[in-house]
């Protein structure tokens, strides 16, 4: 179980990340989703230990990750953004390297290495150069490495980020699998992605976090609005009345046209959106008045991501430029980070 507590890191005047408080528990698969620049790396970085953090706390099963590193890191196996992998080196070789590094010894290194070859479906390249693979192997060969040792968290940084949609595939498959014997965490930019794969989701922006929850609960939140665009052969004041006795409705506007049409928009909250323009069409024609056009406009999931993700990333902008003025704390944070 992984419990992460008011996590904050500076750099200078930005807060990549912003008060995070988040956990985690063991045997299911989890998505920090977020756009370019959330803080995801960051994050994860400083979970795993390879980064220091400006405030809070990480604890992996009750280790502290700043105080007792050794404790807490052996529970992790962490795959980098950028994984360092050694080009003239094979897999085999490479994974010898990380597995020494990781304390395994003889009979035991060479079972795990054995272990994760065939788990991860290497075999047929452990004598080749790592330069000579492509992108799907390198990846492979960076998961292998964070599998050694057999961490309860396995921690994966955007794993499918530039494969090819068959690799994505298959890498995906991988990570699926391997939810079955870790708790896993990725990061991605991509909703669809942690949708299919992720059994909850974290919602990451301008360092904070945003959302918290299942995919599908989280979908059934989002899509729960929509819009219906109309014309109406009436005055606006009419088109409000008559929007007045419609339920359903959250907000509406209704303006006159050039044409002398009214011209309106509703959002509702309501899953049921047929449900709302068949009461509107029938509220309009009980007062004689001709619904002349009508679109709805379903929200869709990748839309409010975006939204719901940049308000966040504007929150956090203005939060920064109010962290401009004098204070301590960002002084020290600077200095922290000028460390890394
Ligand atoms: P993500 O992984 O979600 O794309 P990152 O954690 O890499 O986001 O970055 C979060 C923010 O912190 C970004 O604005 C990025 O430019 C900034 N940042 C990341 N690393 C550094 C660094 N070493 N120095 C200064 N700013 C950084
Ligand atoms: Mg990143």
């Amino acid at each position: 179980m992984i419990e992460v507590e008011h996590l904050t890191k500076c750099y200078g005047d930005l807060k990549a990340v912003d008060d995070l408080s988040f956990r985690i528990e063991d045997g299911q698969v989890y998505g920090f989703l977020g756009p370019n620049g959330a803080g995801k790396s960051t994050t994860m970085n400083i979970m795993t230990g390879c980064l220091s953090a400006t405030q809070g706390h990480v604890r992996i099963d009750g280790h502290d990750i700043f105080e007792e590193p050794n404790e807490a890191k052996r529970l992790i196996g962490y795959l980098p953004e950028q994984p360092p992998l050694y080009m003239s080196e094979t897999p085999e070789e490479y994974l010898r390297f990380v597995g020494e590094a990781k304390g395994l010894r003889k009979e035991e290194l060479d079972r795990q290495i054995q272990e994760v070859i065939e788990k991860i479906r290497i075999g047929d390249v452990r004598h080749r150069r790592i330069s000579a693979l492509s992108k799907g192997y390198r990846q492979r060969v960076g998961i292998a490495q964070a599998l050694l040792g057999n961490p309860r968290v396995i921690i994966l940084d955007e794993p499918t980020v530039g494969l090819d949609p068959l690799q994505i595939i298959e890498i995906r498959e991988l990570i699926r699998q391997l939810g079955e014997a870790h708790t896993v965490i990725l990061s991605s930019h991509i909703l669809s992605e942690v949708q299919t794969i992720c059994e909850k989701i974290l919602i990451i922006a301008g360092g904070k976090l945003i959302a918290f929850d299942e995919p599908e609960k989280l979908e059934r939140e989002m899509l729960s609005q929509g819009e219906i665009l109309f014309t109406a052969e009436a005055a606006p004041e009419e088109v409000r009345q008559i929007l007045s006795g419609v339920r359903g409705i959250t907000s509406s506007e209704a303006e006159a046209g050039e044409d002398g049409y009214a011209r309106a928009r509703v959002k509702t909250d309501q899953k049921d959106i047929y449900g709302i323009s068949r009461q509107l069409f029938f509220a309009f024609a009980a007062k004689n008045k001709a619904l002349l056009e009508m679109s709805l406009k379903k929200a869709n999931l990748e839309d409010i991501f975006i939204e719901l993700t940049e308000g966040g990333a504007q929150e956090a902008a203005g939060a920064a430029q109010d962290g401009a003025r004098p204070s301590g704390e960002a002084d020290g944070a600077e200095k922290e980070a000028d460390g890394e």
